[in-house]
C-alpha cells in the first residue's frame, strides 16, 4: 500500500518552485491541522476547477465568461495589451495605468521547450483585431529571449493582416531578462506611460 504522506509528497513536489524539502514540510503542515481545516481546503481545491474557467475574450481565468475587465463598458475595446499569463496582467492591472482590454498568449515562443507559433493563441487574436477594429496593440511579454522572439513573431503577425495598426513595447526602463511579473509597480508605470512603437525601434536599430 502507498503511503500518504510519500504520495503527497510527489504531488506537491510538482507545483512551481517546490522542491524536496519544502514537500515534505508543507505536507507535515497539513497533518498539523484540524480536520475541519483540511475539509475546506480540498472543497476549495476542487471547486477550482468547477467554478474557474476562461473568458472567451481574453483567455484569463474568471469565474465569468466575459471576465469582469472584458464586460466592463468603461474599458477600451480598441487598445489590447498582450501579455503571456495572468500574473502579468495583474501586474499591469496594478499599476491602475491601463484601461484597454487584454490577451492572454498563455506562452512565448520557445524552441526548446517545444513550444512553436502554432501553440500560440494567434489566430483567436487576429480574430480580436478584426472584430473590435482595435488601433493599438501593445505588447507586455516579458524582457528575456523568448519574449523577444514571440514580440517580433507577433509584430509580423498583426502588420502582415493589419498595416495600419499602432504596435507598442515596453521596453523602456524594464530590466533585460525580466519576467514581466516580477517588475515593479512603479518601473511598469513608467514602462506602460512611455511605450515605444516598435517601428521606430526596428529603423532605429537599423541605423546603429
Ligand atoms: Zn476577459
Amino acid at each position: 500500500m502507498s503511503n500518504p504522506i510519500d504520495e503527497l509528497t510527489s504531488i506537491l513536489r510538482q507545483f512551481p518552485g517546490i522542491g524536496p524539502k519544502m514537500a515534505e514540510r508543507l505536507v507535515y503542515f497539513l497533518l498539523r491541522q484540524e480536520s475541519g481545516w483540511i475539509a475546506n481546503l480540498t472543497r476549495v481545491i476542487s471547486e477550482l476547477k468547477e467554478k474557474v474557467q476562461r473568458c472567451s475574450i481574453c483567455g484569463n481565468f474568471s469565474t465569468s465568461s466575459p471576465c469582469d475587465i472584458c464586460s466592463n463598458e468603461a474599458r477600451r475595446k480598441d487598445i489590447v495589451c498582450i501579455v503571456e499569463n495572468p500574473s502579468a496582467l495583474k501586474a499591469i492591472e496594478k499599476t491602475k495605468e491601463y484601461s484597454g482590454r487584454y490577451f492572454i498568449l498563455g506562452a512565448n515562443i520557445s524552441p526548446l521547450d517545444g513550444i512553436g507559433p502554432k501553440q500560440l493563441a494567434i489566430e483567436r487574436l487576429l480574430n480580436y483585431i478584426r472584430q473590435y477594429q482595435v488601433k493599438e496593440i501593445i505588447i507586455a511579454t516579458s524582457t528575456t529571449s523568448a519574449g523577444e522572439i514571440t514580440t517580433t513573431f507577433l509584430f509580423e503577425q498583426i502588420k502582415k493582416q493589419f498595416p495600419a495598426i499602432r504596435i507598442t513595447h515596453l521596453a523602456y526602463g524594464l530590466p533585460m531578462g525580466g519576467e514581466l511579473e516580477y517588475a515593479d509597480e512603479v518601473t511598469l508605470r513608467r514602462a506602460l506611460a512611455g511605450r515605444l512603437e516598435i517601428n521606430k525601434l526596428k529603423e532605429e536599430e537599423k541605423n546603429i
